[in-house]
């Protein structure tokens, strides 16, 4: 095997390799489109509806648990209390009694 085959070699198995991870990006972007198919159409606390514009897709807001393709969606409001339950997990309150 003289040298210049040996390059060849090389640089097909780095052409293989390259080919193989934009295969596996586009599978993840697949999968990913798919759960956003999935996407609940009411809130996933409160079920209020998901109004299909383009303000609510800024305002909600949408988890992603990969592990289990769980796709969850969450309106302002329940954002606001789910916010309010971290800030007084965090900071505990002093007793009002
Ligand atoms: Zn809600």
């Amino acid at each position: 095997m003289d040298k210049k085959h040996a390059k060849k070699i090389k640089r097909d198995k780095k052409k293989r390799q390259e080919k193989k991870l934009a295969h596996e990006q586009q599978q993840r972007l697949k999968r990913q489109m798919n759960m956003f198919d999935h996407l609940p159409d009411s809130c996933s606390a409160c079920k209020a509806d998901f109004p299909k514009t383009r303000e609510a897709h800024m305002a909600w807001r949408v988890t992603v648990r990969h592990d289990q393709e769980l796709v969850r969606l969450f309106c302002p409001d329940c954002q606001a209390a789910a916010d309010q339950l971290v800030e007084r997990r965090d900071e505990p309150q002093p007793k009002a009694d």
